[in-house]
């Protein structure tokens, strides 16, 4: 995608490692750059693999300590789905996924939020509604092709 924008998503996540008092080691800079590159909800094991070159010394447990300080301060999201190891998803901001049932890959897929289903959710039922969740599946462009 655009180059720029990812620099400048890094330069804000960083900042605010800095101002959750979170060391920034060059391996959390690294997996933190992954993140915000990577379009593919990667697993820590991606990760893990894609940064192993470049920091022999690294664990898969540091890749998780990584994620998992991440998570506590909101920069991502971890995605469970069923029995499939954890997903991460840097983009914090709203969106929904699409679902590709052959391979796994989790698109990324903007649309208003469906504020009123929760209002309706809440006025049927009498909840009072904290979030929704919504998934969309199907076949990947790639997966199409191959079949
Ligand atoms: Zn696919
Ligand atoms: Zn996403």
């Amino acid at each position: 995608m655009h180059e720029h924008n990812h620099e400048h998503e890094l330069h804000e996540a960083v900042d605010r490692l800095k101002e959750s008092g979170v060391r920034i080691t060059p391996q959390r800079h690294a997996v933190l750059e992954y993140l915000i590159n990577a379009e593919i909800h990667p697993t820590a094991d991606d990760i893990y693999k894609a940064l192993e070159g470049k920091f022999p010394n690294m664990s898969v447990a540091t890749v998780y300590n990584n994620l998992r300080v991440f998570r506590e301060i909101g920069l991502v999201k971890e995605l469970t789905y069923g029995d499939a190891s954890s997903r991460f998803d840097y983009n914090t901001s709203k969106h929904y996924h699409v679902i590709c049932e052959s391979c796994g890959k989790i698109v990324d897929f903007h649309y208003p939020t469906l504020d009123e289903v929760e209002a309706l959710a809440e006025k049927v039922t009498g909840f009072e509604v904290s979030h929704h969740r919504m998934e969309i599946y199907g076949t990947c462009p790639d997966c199409k092709t191959t079949h």
